[in-house]
């Protein structure tokens, strides 16, 4: 399948919409983690500023990362909405473009998962412990099927809401 267009880890920055790296984030670590510090949940290691899939020592430090601890919290950084009839006569096409759009942005990016996807009332709700993971999933799908994407940054907080309808 090469239905991810996106490269790793580069998203188009929106024609309507800053970048918002300078918010606060509580799911960030407030001090200096030591390097290296591994997540006893999902294995993570943070290792030069960042949290990646590398193998370590078995002596490093301990701490959850931030996708971990959004899970435990259930506190999604991302929302993504989907819905409309073509969603609805495609919608298992769409989720497992999703899926794989989420499983390769993981892969290299150890912070964007999806947390959940739920079906509501005719909508599919996705959950993401990164914002960066949600607009990108609307990109993705926009990419593939057109449709109206609508990004919604809530102002402060490390929080998105992405709206997709066809
Ligand atoms: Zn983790």
């Amino acid at each position: 399948m090469s239905i991810n267009k996106t490269p790793s880890g580069i998203h188009a920055v929106s024609h309507d919409r800053p970048l918002f790296e300078q918010d606060v984030d509580a799911y960030k670590s407030k001090g200096k983690l030591s390097e290296p510090t591994v997540c006893p949940q999902c294995g993570a290691v943070y290792h030069e500023g960042r949290w990646q899939w590398i193998e370590t020592s078995a002596d490093a430090d301990k701490e959850s990362c931030p996708a971990c601890r959004r899970v435990h919290d259930n506190q999604p950084a991302g929302f993504v909405t989907l819905q409309g009839p073509f969603f609805n006569s495609h919608c298992e096409e769409i989720r497992r473009l999703i899926q794989h759009h989420a499983e390769h942005e993981r892969a290299e990016h150890p912070l964007k998962r999806i947390m959940a996807i739920e079906n509501r009332g005719g909508a599919m709700l996705i959950t993401t412990t990164d914002t960066h993971l949600a607009r990108g999933i609307g990109e993705a799908v926009r990419h593939a099927y057109q449709g109206e994407l609508k990004v919604d940054h809530v102002s402060g907080e490390n929080l998105v809401r992405v709206h997709w309808s066809r």
